[in-house]
């Protein structure tokens, strides 16, 4: 046998066979030995038949005494009855219509059984238990994820007979890195994995494989991301420009967690090499002051900066602010979006281009072929994970090898940050600017939905303003507005003396605007909302938020929306309205009441609802995992991330013969469509 021989090659698998197995992308025996378990059975304790009891599942050892095989001619069926005897007593095991099976047993010879124990008029009786001479069917059984057409039965038995394979599996990893990493070998890893004597050497070879796989996984991310970088070498700003007098002209003093930040991207721009930092910070953590003080310094230093939003609503609040503090300091500071006017937008683009505007803000309108700079130095994106991978990259292919900082709220665990950007550098604002409210929130059923509305009348007596949420409805735009205007009819029936209004995703984006500047100033003080609101709008005066069927929203988005209240200095509340008895959602409106810490929340929104659902990994191109897991792993991926480094910091292309196992299993793990370069 062969590692690369076909799983024909085994006995038992015929064309039918191995069509099924190949639906679990089983074609090579090496790709059998790299199919793990899904669980594993604990079938170690045998016991004496005497001391068996009804309903319970065991594993007996015990001699065939008597074999017997009834036929029933009236209704064609077979019975066959075996007695079975250990030192303790004896019992009777059954299988029905499986005369195949008569020759398998020998009176006299010892077999193991594990089965299910019933009575039968007093009688202890196993049906159809699984057996076999040896103890295959004791022990730690591996219990593999299957698909139509093969049983677990079937699979142990082929895994079991590729076992001479393990000691020829290829080894990826140098001795170094092994002894460091403190791993055991290959052979050895898959042999527990497969077939533990034991839990501990379980958790051994487990760790063995889960590090191989996090770094194959790390190593071709970073073979990508180095072969689309132009070198590192990147705009060195001068150490020599200070930006205290910009932190010295914001109204507050940084919090220590931004000042901490700003440390992290100043050594980063005046280090040579390329900034490529990711700034994560709860919502309201005050992630803008840190981007403009690294605007500042750009254009001090003489270049061009540019702050990119995910929307237009976004952008332009971006832009008021930003021309303002930059006034003071004699910045220009320009603007550029999809809706505006040809002639203002050509003008702009001209002092772009001339350098005169010397900070844009905008949305991806930004990106357009058109938009030329005459000297970027510094790449901002807001909310980054509503850009794509490409779109990230085509504003920075705006510069020379700019700095580039992306900067997010909760949405990306920590953990998957460290995945999808690999080589990203973190800054992380774990600290709310002093004073800030918290958020009281209720969860609710749908029956006390009239008591938080009598709730909301009273925020609104006091003069404060209120946002409501309406669900999302499964990928229907229609939906989602109609259950938004229905909403919102049924509110300004109850609230008669207040303004209430709509606002949705498929509204104009001009209609939008102006309604949101509406709710800005107070003249609106219900502002009923599909999730357009979700980013970064701030109107210190609303201080209630109802969402309406919550358990339609994850708990990122939750959290989001949550953060939308809480920005001024009244006590803020939210309300999460639940329909239905969703284990999950009752679950996640629970957290929502246990915390306002946007870290944890994405980690237990991770652990809900597993890595995939959030991303859907594919689009994000990372490829799917066999025994990792990221929601669990975060502590060995860290480790494997480092090593990956290691390696690629020496052999980019993975060229050198000692890593031609590694790149064959990078190639493997990411398929032929993802575009490594190697
Ligand atoms: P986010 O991280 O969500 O983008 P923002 O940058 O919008 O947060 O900041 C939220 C609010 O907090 C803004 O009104 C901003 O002026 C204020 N803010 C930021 N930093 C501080 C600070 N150190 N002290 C007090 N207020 C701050
Ligand atoms: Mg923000």
């Amino acid at each position: 046998m062969e590692l690369h021989d076909s799983i024909s090659s085994i006995k038992g698998i015929g064309p039918k066979k191995a069509e099924a197995l190949s639906k679990l992308n089983i074609k090579t025996l090496e790709d059998l030995i790299y199919f793990f378990p899904r669980d594993y059975e604990d079938r170690r304790c045998v016991k004496n038949i005497s001391q068996l009891e009804e309903d319970e599942t065991a594993v007996i050892r015990a001699r065939v005494t008597l074999v017997v095989n009834d036929r029933y001619r009236k209704s064609r069926k077979q019975l066959l009855r075996l007695l079975v005897t250990d030192d303790t007593g004896s019992l009777e095991v059954v299988f029905f219509n499986a005369g195949y099976l008569t020759k398998s047993f020998k009176v006299g010879d010892e077999y193991v059984f594990y089965g299910k124990v019933s009575a039968n008029f007093g009688k202890m009786q196993m049906v159809h238990p699984d057996f076999s001479r040896d103890d295959s069917v004791s022990g730690i059984l591996p219990v593999y994820p299957l698909t139509k057409g093969i049983t677990q039965r079937e699979m142990r038995i082929w895994q079991k007979s590729a076992e001479e394979l393990y000691c020829r599996a290829e080894e990826i990893l140098s001795p170094g890195t092994i002894e460091n990493n403190r791993l055991c070998s290959i052979e050895y890893a898959l042999r527990n994995v497969h077939f533990p004597e034991e839990k501990q050497k379980l958790l051994e070879g487990k760790y063995r494989l889960v590090f191989d796989e996090l770094l194959v996984m790390q190593t071709g991310l970073l073979a990508a991301r180095t072969s689309s970088s132009k070198g590192g070498n990147g705009t060195a700003f001068s150490m020599e420009v200070s930006v205290q007098d910009y932190i010295d002209s914001l109204p507050y003093p940084l919090t220590d967690a931004q000042s901490r930040c700003v440390h992290e991207i100043i050594a980063d721009l005046e280090s040579g090499k390329a900034m490529n930092r990711l700034v994560q910070g709860d919502v309201g953590s005050g992630k803008t002051a840190v981007a403009e003080i690294a605007m500042y310094k750009a254009v001090k230093c003489g270049y061009q900066a540019v702050l990119m939003a995910p929307t237009e609503i976004l952008a332009k609040q971006h832009y008021e602010g930003l021309k303002k503090s930059f006034a003071a300091h004699g910045i220009e500071v320009g603007f550029l979006s999809g809706t505006m006017k040809a002639a203002e937008k050509r003008e702009n683009l001209r002092m772009l281009e001339d350098g005169t505007i010397q900070i844009l803000i905008g949305t991806h309108a930004i990106i357009q072929s058109e938009v030329r700079f005459s000297r970027l130095g510094l790449v901002i994106t807001d909310e980054q994970h509503r850009f794509g991978v490409k779109q990230r990259i085509s504003l920075k292919e705006k510069g020379e090898n700019p700095n580039v900082l992306v900067m997010t709220a909760t949405p990306i665990p920590r953990t998957l940050a460290v995945i999808l950007y690999g080589d990203l550098d973190v800054s992380v604002i774990d600290e709310l600017p002093p004073g800030r409210q918290i958020i009281r929130t209720r969860s609710l059923t749908a029956d006390q939905r009239g008591r938080c509305y009598d709730f909301v009348e009273k925020q609104l007596k006091q003069g404060r303003q209120a946002y409501v949420v309406t669900p999302l409805i499964e990928d229907s735009e229609v939906l989602d507005v109609k259950s938004a205007q229905q909403v919102a009819e049924e509110l300004s029936q109850r609230f008669r003396r207040y303004k209430v209004a709509l606002i949705h995703g498929a509204m104009k984006q001009s209609e939008k605007d102006s309604v949101m500047e509406l709710f800005y100033r107070g003249e609106i003080d219900v502002l009923v909302a599909t999730v357009v609101i979700e980013v970064g709008i701030n109107v210190p005066n609303a201080t209630v938020i109802v969402i309406e069927n919550a358990e339609r929203f994850g708990l990122a988005q939750l959290h989001q929306l949550r953060g939308r209240v809480g920005r001024g200095s009244f006590s803020s509340f939210c309300f999460l309205i639940r329909d239905g008895n969703s284990e999950i959602a009752k679950k996640r409106c629970e957290i929502m009441e246990a915390s306002s810490d946007g870290f944890y929340i994405a980690e237990e929104d991770l652990k809900l609802r597993g890595p995939g659902e959030i991303f859907g990994t594919r689009q994000h191109g990372l490829p799917d995992l066999n025994i990792a897991d990221l929601a669990r792993h975060i502590s060995i991926l860290n480790v494997a991330k480092n090593e990956a480094k290691k390696i690629i910091e020496k052999d980019p292309q993975l060229k050198k013969t000692e890593n031609q196992p590694l790149r064959r299993r990078v190639i493997r793990l990411f398929g032929e469509d993802f575009s490594l370069n190697l």
